[in-house]
């Protein structure tokens, strides 16, 4: 299987020009691309040291560490996201060179094709992944956070608040739909906000507040300009919005705003409102491993012989599309047979949220090994790209065996967590569930497969 990043070995450069780009991955800025024709061995070895730094960080850390988190902490990245943080200094620089009164935004529209457009963001990202192999590639790997990264700048220009945040970042809707299964969310009292609130500040942006409840916090009723995605924490249906980042709980004058623990995924659980773009991007999403896998799948099929890169486009995008849509076929086949057998099952938009666990498993387990076995190793790699031995540093790095042990665990779990929902969500038998039930083990022993 073959990794991002794969080896501490540096990579010998193409023969006719060497091209040098420089990204900083965490403040997520881009230096734009040089071509030299000749560069000097010393040097060579130290770009090429670079290289693998920004992978490792992008593939190995950023990416796995991402995965991880959203059960835990959900959308939190949102609230610290460099490409936003950039966003908000521009908007602020410039309304103080060019004062102006910046645009609202047309919601309705929004509400209606945002999930679409995030979607198509996610599949051309996918696209560009596999065939022009981004993991292997840092100038696009840095492209593709300057695209996300001018998104978020060129709508903090326009519009005000977040727009791209909750309408058009393509990471953002993911984050949002992984949210869901998160152990924390921000919500408040309806009743205590209807009966006892004068200011709103939450939504609206309000002065500092006097509180007039016993012992109050000394960060509570605070001045604050709302919440940075105008939404109103009372009417929060779910996590999918919501980056935590706590303005509401600052600014609210009667503690009505609350960071709650909650069981997993509650927000499947009851009375959940799917909607179709959030489950084409989520089948998008575990397509996605069945596309990772295209040569293994390819080899099955007796086609281990068919390129899919950049080089044979025409035929390369049909197998990868072909590939994605595996299961979005499969899942409405299995739905049919369920509710052939049992009208009673609910439809298709809700029972599917059920596979959002194991799709959140298969991504996570599929950069594993690469977070494992190559992220330890970035002080040493660090220090010999900038001319030191690096003897010495402390690294952090487990066996193949172990990074696969853990993958088994994680796609084990993620099965038996959408088992549960699943069961949960269609209150229907484990007998009347059975065709699903039967598409999850059968999805879990092909990604053991693929990637163990
Ligand atoms: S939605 Fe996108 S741009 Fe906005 S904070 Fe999240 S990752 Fe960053
Ligand atoms: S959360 Fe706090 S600030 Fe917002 S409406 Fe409720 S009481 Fe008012
Ligand atoms: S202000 Fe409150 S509701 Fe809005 S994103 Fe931040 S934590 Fe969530």
């Amino acid at each position: 299987m073959d990794y991002p990043c794969q080896s501490l070995a540096i990579p010998q450069p193409p023969h006719s020009l060497v091209e040098l780009q420089s990204t900083m991955v965490g403040g997520g800025f881009v230096i734009a691309p040089k071509f030299i024709p000749q560069v000097n061995p010393e040097y060579r070895i130290q770009m090429w040291g670079f290289f693998w730094i920004k992978l490792n960080l992008f593939w190995a850390w950023w990416w796995p560490g991402f995965l991880f988190l959203f059960g835990f902490v959900g959308r939190l990245w949102c609230a610290v996201c460099p490409f936003m943080i950039t966003g908000e200094w521009i908007r602020r620089i410039s309304l103080w060179l060019f004062p102006r009164k910046q645009l609202s935004w047309n919601t309705q529209w929004l509400n209606r094709w945002g999930g679409w457009i995030v979607f198509a963001g996610f599949l051309a990202i996918y696209l560009w992944e596999k065939l022009w192999n981004l993991p292997h590639h840092a100038y696009l790997s840095a492209w593709l956070l300057l695209t996300i990264a001018s998104g978020a700048i060129v709508s903090s220009l326009i519009y005000e608040r977040r727009l791209w945040c909750r309408y058009l970042c393509p990471i953002g809707g993911m984050n949002g739909m992984f949210a869901k299964l998160s152990i924390i969310e921000l919500r408040s009292t309806q009743q205590l906000c209807g009966s006892q609130c004068t200011t709103f500040g939450c939504y609206k942006g309000s002065a500092a507040t006097t509180i007039t409840f016993a012992d109050p916090l000394p960060n509570e009723g605070q001045a604050i300009g709302g919440c940075p995605l105008y939404l109103h924490p009372a009417q929060l249906q779910d996590n999918h919005d919501c980056m935590l980042c706590m303005t509401c709980l600052k600014g609210c004058p009667n503690r009505s705003a609350q960071l709650n623990l909650r069981f997993p995924a509650l927000d499947l659980l009851d009375n959940h409102k799917g909607f179709w773009a959030e489950v084409a991007l989520l089948l998008l999403l575990l397509g996605g491993v069945f596309m990772h896998h295209a040569e293994k799948i390819l080899g099955w099929l007796g086609f281990g012989f068919v390129p899919v890169d950049a080089d044979d486009l025409l035929l390369s995008v049909p197998i990868a599309l072909a590939l994605l849509c595996i299961p979005g076929v499969l899942t409405y086949l299995a739905h049919t047979l369920a509710r052939l057998f049992d009208s009673q099952q609910p439809n298709y938009l809700t029972v599917i949220y059920a596979y959002l666990p194991l799709t959140l498993a298969a991504n996570l387990s599929y950069y594993i090994p690469a977070a494992m076995t190559q992220a330890g190793q970035i002080l040493p790699v660090l220090a010999r790209t900038l001319g030191y031995s690096g003897a010495g540093l402390p690294t952090l790095t487990w066996s193949l065996d172990v990074a696969q042990f853990l993958q088994g665990v994680i796609l084990l779990s993620g099965m038996a967590f959408s088992s549960y929902i699943l069961l949960r969500i269609t209150r229907r038998s484990l007998f009347n569930n059975i065709p699903h039930l039967l598409l999850m083990l059968g999805f879990t022993a092909l990604f053991f497969n693929l990637m163990i």
